[in-house]
């Protein structure tokens, strides 16, 4: 399926030069509504320049399209990203939510603890400390 030679004419302008297809109905049209033949069809275009190919209508619409598509997808990048921020900035904050929600009493405890295990520490290195004495004194009492 081809459209035919080029003659190298545009049609509006008469200058020759680099010429390409240009559809009267156009593609887009042509395919939604199922009429495919229309693109192949040699009487459904006419030889333009790109400058004047650039000014038709349907030239116009897709380079809107195309605008369009790029804004959209721009947009719905912003938008992105603004949601991975917001669910970061959410992610930070919960840790702080929990520890100031377990505060009072976590710490408390953790303190307890600590204090119990400084103070069974004392009393075993206090302990030893006494057995070594008594060892010592033993020693120089006793030679034993
Ligand atoms: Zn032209």
């Amino acid at each position: 399926m081809t459209l035919g030679i080029k003659t190298g004419r545009c049609r509006i302008c008469e200058k020759e030069k680099k010429t390409e297809w240009h559809h009267i109905i156009s593609q887009h049209h042509a395919k939604k509504t199922g009429q495919d033949h229309l693109i192949y069809n040699p009487n459904n275009v006419v030889e333009l320049c790109k400058k004047c190919h650039n000014q038709t209508t349907a030239s116009k619409c897709r380079y809107r399209f195309k605008i369009e598509k790029e804004i959209n997808q721009k947009k719905e990048y912003i938008e992105k990203r603004k949601n991975e921020r917001t669910r970061i900035k959410e992610n930070q904050k919960q840790p702080k939510i929990e520890n100031t929600e377990k505060e009072p009493e976590d710490i408390y405890q953790e303190i307890t603890e600590v204090i119990k295990l400084v103070t069974g520490e004392l009393t075993k290195a206090k302990r030893d400390i006494k057995k070594e004495f008594n060892g010592i004194l033993s020693y120089l009492l006793l030679g034993k």
